[in-house]
């Protein structure tokens, strides 16, 4: 099963991807976490990566087509994968489609994490994560037990810098402008599922599984 994940940030598609290729055995990948892991490292497509990032804008297309063709070529997606975060323009959609018709890879369905904006702003700012083990808590949903601090470690939390609320509002406005119209791209191609988000993670998780095995089945 080789799937896409769309949603606006803060639609929980990072969550559910983990949770869903862990359930299916599948590959996850995401491109914000391989750019923010090569930020962090400082290699060249971090230094070229981390401005636009910090702003809430995308990174060119070449850049980022030109790294999941390194990951196809790696070998890294051809056994079942969720792509998270990838496509996000209709250029890069045009050029998955071209490498996955070179590659032999077929692209089964296409996941829209649907959450109307208001609650993603709430959802983004209230976001912080465990720097040393990465347990992920939510204001005031999925509070730690002590303020600012991991249950697991202790570990200061932080935020991500892109989450402050006018670069949340940034990457929706680039969400709806540049990556939005991809939505109608794979809706034509009846590859586009929409399943509402703005429930519990496991009543969304519960809708995936099913999405997932209706597809299975067919
Ligand atoms: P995410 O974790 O998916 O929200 O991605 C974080 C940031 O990484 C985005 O705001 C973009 O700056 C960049 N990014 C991730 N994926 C892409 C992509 N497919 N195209 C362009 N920029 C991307």
């Amino acid at each position: 099963m080789n799937l896409v994940f769309l949603g606006p940030p803060g639609s929980g598609k990072g969550t559910q991807a983990a949770r869903l290729s862990a359930k299916l055995g599948l590959v996850h990948l995401s491109t914000g976490d391989v750019l923010r892991d090569a930020v962090k490292k400082g290699t060249p497509l971090g230094q070229q990566a981390e401005g636009y990032m910090k702003r809430g804008e995308l990174v060119p297309d070449a850049l980022i087509v030109s790294l999941i063709e390194s990951k196809i070529a790696a070998g890294e997606l051809t056994s079942g994968f969720i792509l998270d975060g990838f496509p996000r323009t209709i250029p890069q959609a045009e050029a998955l489609d071209g490498m996955f018709a070179k590659n032999g890879i077929t692209l089964h369905q296409v996941i829209l994490l649907s959450v109307p904006d208001d609650e993603i702003v709430r959802r983004l700012s209230g976001r912080w994560h465990c720097p040393t083990c990465g347990q992920g808590y939510n204001y005031p949903a999925a509070m730690p037990q002590v303020a600012g601090k991991c249950d697991k470690d202790g570990s200061l939390l932080q935020r991500r810098p892109d989450d402050e609320e006018s670069v949340v509002r940034n990457r929706l406005g680039v969400y709806k402008k540049q990556t939005q119209p991809i939505e109608d791209y794979y809706r034509q191609k009846s590859l586009l599922r929409e399943i509402k988000a703005d429930r519990t993670p496991d009543q969304v998780f519960a809708a995936l599984m099913e999405a997932t095995a209706v597809k299975a089945a067919r």
